[in-house]
């Protein structure tokens, strides 16, 4: 028996170093552990140092990493003995001076505050019954995106979770019963790999951040996890998170931010190839296309195939089914559709298809104008967005929601989808002169984000001596244009429950008490829930409002004439698969009084009127002259 185990040792220091691909920085064995890291062609010396703890203490052992045969640029150690449980680093010389220690980029676990590598066997942090978990099959034109933070969420004694704050916070039935209740089909979960700017050896003070400064990109974030000190620990609670949202059919998509680090001199990158991962300017300068003082590059090979082999990981290792790209407009275009190619196709991906400054890149970057050249990637409406709400750079003007008039062709752009289609005047779309989306599922619709002031904090700022009444009015008014679109639909977390943010317009580290969800609202302002939850319904059981292709939003939808603020639209559900209705009206009326608009004579159930919705039906309507009336700031939805 003890010369089995010794032949298995001596295999596995024999095989390991071929198990090492280009996603990790070490590989567990119980006889001995193989290390790889990347450097640059001039590294002079590589150090691995293997600690007992992710934080603090001596190292038990400092070993020379040996340069593998190949181009120069992979560095390898074996280290005999069971390693598991403890910690290490790697610090690279250049030009005579070690660039200090880091876990590399590779790691999959760490200690707390993302220091030092740990090293675990990935197989026991799995949950009971975690190889059953699956990928629930939604499709994209099925989808219903909530954007959520996981301590916005949760933090909150009137949400009366056990575990404020954490991954496993949503694995709790009042959260799983929420979610299901409103319709939601997708958390859409803010940053939660590790970053950096919650530090997490103090986690019992009250610290908030969105988590935009990345660390370690492939291990989850410790201030999210139950015990941030045990590196097993938060990797099994966000393998429970998504465990308990499959159970519930609810997607999991990550948002990702590959655009930048946290900072360029102590990043996992600059230590072990400085200067590969990012652009410079042709005065050497940094380019900082991110507006976070740094971007990376993605048409770098290294890069690419970080970005590629990270989103799989996490695919794979974690069962996520889609990604958010921030700034994904500071990536290349091929860069984006390599990504889309090596994940399957039902993950669902999209970003922000913009940067935040001028990025030092001369090809095509993965802007939204770029989308048609990205099949299988949507982008965010900021067309539909600031046509309801306001322009971005303001808080205070108001658009259609605020009776300001001029934003229809804006709306009925991100109506369609941003897709090509007769019925929209581009022309008087507010940023996009043409249609970027060749199918409905590539646009993100959208009011309201973490970004920016929330949808009520927006429209106390922009309409002028706005009362309780009309907030809620323009509030389920501009969901109802949201959740009708053709393209794929997006709430923040807490709209349902009128949350607001105290006014506060960039809440990245604003305190809980900005940045929770007041979870009693939904006592205060059971109307809000009621309306949301029943035009999710409404849009899950009818097909016409998510046809997702292009051609069938171009034979099926028409507009009515458009008036000042004023926009209606005609569905032939007749010609649309799985449809029950027949001629469906949704009419959006963001005037202070009452309109009509002309339909053909007839007898219609309605469906949506006068801040109430049933899918199932409210009254019924028969018009001899055609004319029907939409009450003040509010939606009208009938068919027959
Ligand atoms: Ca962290």
């Amino acid at each position: 028996m003890k010369r089995l185990s010794l032949l298995v040792t001596i295999i596995m220091a024999l095989l390991l170093p071929q198990l090492l691909n280009a996603r990790t920085g070490v590989v567990y064995g119980p006889g001995a552990s193989a290390f790889s890291v990347e450097t640059n062609k001039d590294a002079q010396q590589v150090k691995l140092r293997i600690y007992n703890a992710g934080l603090g203490g001596k190292p038990i052992k400092t070993v020379a990493m040996k340069r593998a045969k190949g181009d120069g640029t992979t560095w390898q150690a074996t280290v005999k003995g069971d390693l598991k449980g403890k910690f290490y680093t790697f610090d690279v010389k250049y030009g005579g001076k070690f660039r200090g220690e880091c876990p590399g980029i590779w790691a999959t676990a760490v200690g707390v505050n993302g220091k030092r590598g740990a090293i675990v066997d990935m197989e026991e942090t799995d949950p009971a019954s975690w190889n059953a978990d699956q990928r629930p099959s939604i499709a994209a034109r099925d989808l219903i995106l909530y954007e959520m933070h996981h301590r916005d969420f949760s933090i909150d004694e009137s949400g009366g979770f056990a575990n404020k704050g954490k991954f496993i916070a949503l694995a709790e039935p009042r959260a799983i019963q929420h979610l299901k209740e409103l319709g939601v089909n997708a958390v859409h979960i803010l940053p939660s790999f590790d970053y950096a700017s919650v530090d997490e050896t103090r986690l019992d003070e009250p610290q908030y951040n969105w988590g935009y400064d990345p660390v370690n990109y492939n291990v989850p974030e410790g201030g999210y996890s139950t015990d941030p000190y045990k590196p097993e620990v938060r990797i099994r609670e966000f393998k429970q998170m998504v465990q308990a949202l499959h159970k519930a059919g609810i997607k999991v998509i990550l948002d990702v931010v590959y655009n930048h680090t946290w900072n360029i001199d102590g990043s996992n990158f600059q230590r072990t190839r400085p200067d590969y991962y990012y652009r410079k300017n042709a005065d050497g300068s940094y380019s900082n296309g991110s507006g976070c003082g740094n971007e990376t590059a993605s048409e770098r090979e290294g890069m690419r195939q970080f970005m590629i082999e990270s989103v799989k990981y996490w695919v794979e290792e974690y069962h996520i089914d889609g990604f958010r790209f921030d700034l994904m407009g500071v990536h290349d275009v091929e860069t984006m559709n390599a990504i889309r190619a090596a994940v399957p196709q039902d993950i669902f991906i999209y970003g922000e298809g913009w940067s935040a400054g001028s990025c030092a890149y001369s090809g095509d970057l993965a802007m939204k104008a770029n989308i048609n050249k990205m099949p299988g990637i949507a982008a965010f409406s900021d067309e539909i967005r600031d046509a309801l709400r306001g322009p971005w750079d303001s808080n205070s003007k108001a658009a259609f929601l605020g009776g300001v008039k001029g934003n229809e062709e804006s709306i009925k752009f991100g109506i369609v989808g941003a897709i090509q289609h007769p019925g929209v005047d581009y022309s008087k779309v507010n940023y996009s002169k043409a249609p970027y989306a060749n199918e409905p599922t590539q646009m993100i619709a959208y009011v309201s984000c973490h970004d920016d002031m929330c949808l009520v904090d927006r429209l106390k700022a922009s309409v002028k001596g706005i009362s309780m009444d009309e907030l809620i009015r323009l509030d389920l008014l501009a969901q109802t244009v949201v959740m009708t679109s053709q393209g794929v639909p997006f709430l923040l977390s807490g709209e349902e429950m009128l949350r607001d943010k105290k006014g506060v317009h960039n809440s990245y580290e604003s305190p809980d008490s900005i940045n929770h969800l007041d979870w009693d609202n939904l006592e205060r302002y059971p109307q809000v829930m009621e309306y949301y939850k029943n035009l999710i319904a409404l849009r899950k059981a009818h097909p016409a409002f998510h046809m997702g292709r292009a051609d069938m939003v171009r034979r099926n939808l028409d507009f009515l004439p458009v008036e000042n603020c004023l926009v209606a639209y005609h569905i032939n559900g007749r010609n649309v698969p799985g449809e029950t209705w027949g001629d469906i009206y949704v009419a959006f009326n963001a005037h202070k009084r009452a309109r009509t608009i002309e339909i053909p004579a007839g007898t219609y159930t309605v469906v949506c009127r006068n801040i109430k919705c049933n899918p199932a039906g409210l009254t019924t309507v028969t018009t001899k002259d055609g004319k029907v009336t939409i009450p003040a700031q509010s939606a009208l939805i009938l068919h027959n």
